[in-house]
Formats: structure tokens, C-alpha cells, sequence
């Protein structure tokens, strides 16, 4: 046992539909612009290579539970997405083989300070503010792959998020300007991709502000419904 000069904190870990067992979380990795239409509402073009930023692991927030109101923001918004959980190591994976590194699909909420967000762009500054403050990763169980079943990875189906029962975010996880195997090869190159780690694959278009009390529901077909809501 490591002799820490108080007590170090429990990993981070995500709960896995049908298991008692948790998945622990190395590092969470996310996608800017990777659906068109909601690179344009964002007053942009569909980049050339994939955005990736970062969160802090212990970002994560359970299903079912509550999301303070983040200071220094009167723009949270909300942007559900497609989670890849990561379950084999590597680096410079090749395109045919990535699959093979998934755990399983969750869904995931990148909540974001969108003021922020829009400052830092203007100032050419980082993003950690706008996008990896406390509790800014909802995350819903996760899903596992069948390893023999090629149709276990999620590749389409419906995405969509609801606040306070009205559609904001509705689209198909095929329209992913990258799809999950593109996105880990070209990830796996800046970094070297570890079990344990999450890559939130981006969001589509219909992104909005949240209020205090606000509930949200959002989901990616075949996954479990996340469900949070906002405390003041
Ligand atoms: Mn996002």
C-alpha cells in the first residue's frame, strides 16, 4: 500500500447496465463539431480533423442525479452525446482494429458554459473553464459490447435530449461527421488510449441554456435514459 500523506480519493466509476461491478474512469476525452448542423449553429464550418478537449475524470455525474448550478455562467447549456467507453489500451490503433478497444456505449451530457466558451474562442484561450468544471459529465450506465456481436456497437439510431418534457436535441448517431472508430484512431495518436478511458463523440444540433430546476432527459436508442436535473 502507497503511503499518501492523506487519504487519496476514490477513482471515479460509471455503473454497467446489468452488473454490480463498476467501470472505472481514467481520463474523459470529448469531440467539438462533430455533427454539421450543430457545427453551423455553432457560426462555424465542420472542421477538417476532429476537436478533442478534455474533462476531469471526477466530472462525472450518476444518472438520476442533481447538477448544481455552475458559478460564473448565465449560459449553461446542455449537449447529449454518444459515450464511448474505452476497455483495451493502444496507440496509433489502425481504423480496422479500433473497435476492438470498446468496452461499451453510455450516454453522455457535455454540459458546458457556453459564455465562457465563446470568450475563450474570442481570446484564443483554453477551454478547461467553459467545458471541465464540476460535475459537467451526466453519464448514464454503461452499456457493454458483445465481444462475438459486430451489431453490439452502436453506429445509428436516435439521439435526443428533452428538457422539462419538451425536444430540444433530436437527430441519428449516424450523421457523426467522425464516426467511433475514426474518432479512436486519430485520438489514439495524441494520446495513448488506456481501459478506463471515455471519449464523448460530440453532440447534435438544438444545443440551449438550462435553468435552475431544470429536468433533463436524453438518450441514444438501445441505452439506458440519462435523467438529471439542475439544482440552484
Ligand atoms: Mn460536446
Amino acid at each position: 500500500m502507497t503511503d499518501f500523506v492523506f487519504p487519496a480519493i476514490a477513482i471515479p466509476s460509471v455503473e454497467v447496465v446489468g452488473s454490480r461491478q463498476r467501470f472505472p474512469v481514467r481520463r474523459i476525452f470529448c469531440v467539438g463539431r462533430n455533427y454539421a448542423e450543430h457545427a453551423r449553429e455553432m457560426g462555424g464550418a465542420p472542421p477538417e480533423a476532429p476537436i478533442f478537449f478534455t474533462k476531469p475524470a471526477d466530472a462525472i455525474v450518476p444518472n438520476g442525479a442533481s447538477v448544481p448550478y455552475p458559478s460564473r455562467t448565465s449560459n449553461l447549456h446542455h449537449e447529449v452525446e454518444l459515450v464511448v467507453a474505452i476497455g483495451r489500451a493502444g496507440r496509433d490503433i489502425q481504423l480496422g482494429h479500433a473497435l476492438e478497444h470498446v468496452w461499451g456505449y453510455a450516454v453522455g451530457n457535455d454540459l458546458t458554459r457556453r459564455d465562457q466558451q465563446a470568450a475563450a474562442k474570442k481570446a484564443g484561450g483554453p477551454w478547461d473553464i467553459a467545458k471541465g468544471f464540476d460535475a459537467s459529465a451526466p453519464i448514464s450506465a454503461i452499456r457493454r459490447v458483445s465481444p462475438d456481436d459486430p451489431h453490439s456497437h452502436v453506429t445509428r439510431g436516435r439521439i435526443w435530449l428533452q428538457v422539462n418534457g419538451e425536444m430540444r436535441q433530436e437527430s441519428d448517431v449516424s450523421e457523426m461527421i467522425w464516426k467511433v472508430p475514426e474518432l479512436i484512431a486519430e485520438l489514439s495518436v495524441y494520446f495513448e488510449l488506456r481501459a478506463g478511458d471515455l471519449l464523448y463523440t460530440g453532440t447534435p444540433a438544438g444545443v440551449g441554456a438550462l435553468q435552475p430546476g431544470a429536468r433533463i432527459e436524453c438518450g441514444v436508442e438501445g441505452l439506458e435514459v440519462l435523467r438529471n436535473t439542475i439544482s440552484s
